[in-house]
């Protein structure tokens, strides 16, 4: 199983998932020009992708989502059942029956079986997703207010985690463009990760075992990849858990590739 960030940031958000018979996409917050040529980049023929998994329905998430479907018929969307009619109104003109509800219980789309878990963000209905190939294990987790231990559990065992790590809190409630409502929002147990939240998150994930992490969904206003990254670093030093040596940790870019994260089956 290979993965890629695509696109991360409060601007638009996309992730590929794929192996030799199977290509799923994570959210398509990006237009359809650019998911084509960049889904080009890793020779990947858009016609291949065979689901669109979203996380809710938040415009970052799924902007490109309606011309994508048009103009790729055979795709199929697959939707947490409680934001199923939210995001049917949202994709208007693309027909009902390719979007498909799922409940708590996992699911196979190809040789990949998808898992769900809600996590806490002001949409109707939010998930993380866990996707596995075999014994191989990748977690996403963006758009969360707040991490809980039943959450972290979720996280346990995979080989790549893409964790949301969005503000600086100082930055955040400096910003002068912001206005007070915001800032709360974002905030609170239903808006985003910050930076110091991520970084016990990321501690205890090296510390029970996770080994590669990447940062992701950071807000362009309110902080940098250093400062995000810097904030984990420090926290996994106060354990004993040096960078490049117990963990490797990557910072998602806003709006180009990330690296490509290989999970080889056993
Ligand atoms: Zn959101
Ligand atoms: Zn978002």
């Amino acid at each position: 199983m290979r993965v890629c960030t695509l696109a991360s940031s409060s601007k638009g958000n996309c992730t590929v998932v794929w192996n030799d018979s199977t290509c799923l996409l994570i959210d398509c917050g990006i237009c359809c020009s650019q998911l084509e040529e960049k889904l080009q980049y890793l020779s990947i023929d858009p016609h291949s992708v065979q689901a669109l998994l979203i996380t809710h329905e938040h415009s970052d998430h799924i902007s490109g989502a309606k011309n994508f479907l048009k103009k790729y018929p055979t795709v199929h969307v697959y939707v947490y059942q409680p934001a199923y009619t939210t995001i049917v109104q949202k994709l208007d003109t693309i027909a009902s029956d390719r979007i498909l509800p799922f409940c708590k219980a996992g699911f196979m789309i190809g040789s990949l079986l998808i898992e769900s878990f809600p996590v806490f963000h002001d949409a109707v209905a939010c998930v993380g997703y866990s996707i596995y190939e075999g014994d191989q294990k990748m977690s996403i987790l963006t758009d969360s207010g707040i991490i809980t231990k039943d959450l972290l559990m979720r996280l346990y065992g995979s080989k790549l985690v893409i964790l949301e790590s969005n503000y600086d809190e100082t930055m955040l409630w400096n910003n002068p463009e912001y206005p007070t409502y915001l800032k709360a929002r974002i905030d609170s147990e239903h808006g985003h990760l910050s930076n110091e939240w991520a970084s016990h998150a990321v501690c205890d994930l090296v510390e029970h075992g996770v080994k590669q992490i990447v940062l992701a969904h950071l807000s362009e206003k309110n902080n940098t990849p250093e400062l995000a990254k810097s904030f984990s670093v420090k926290e996994c030093e106060k354990k004993g858990f040096i960078e490049n040596v117990h963990y490797l940790l990557d910072v998602a870019p806003a709006s180009t590739l990330s690296s490509i994260y290989y999970l080889h089956k056993k």
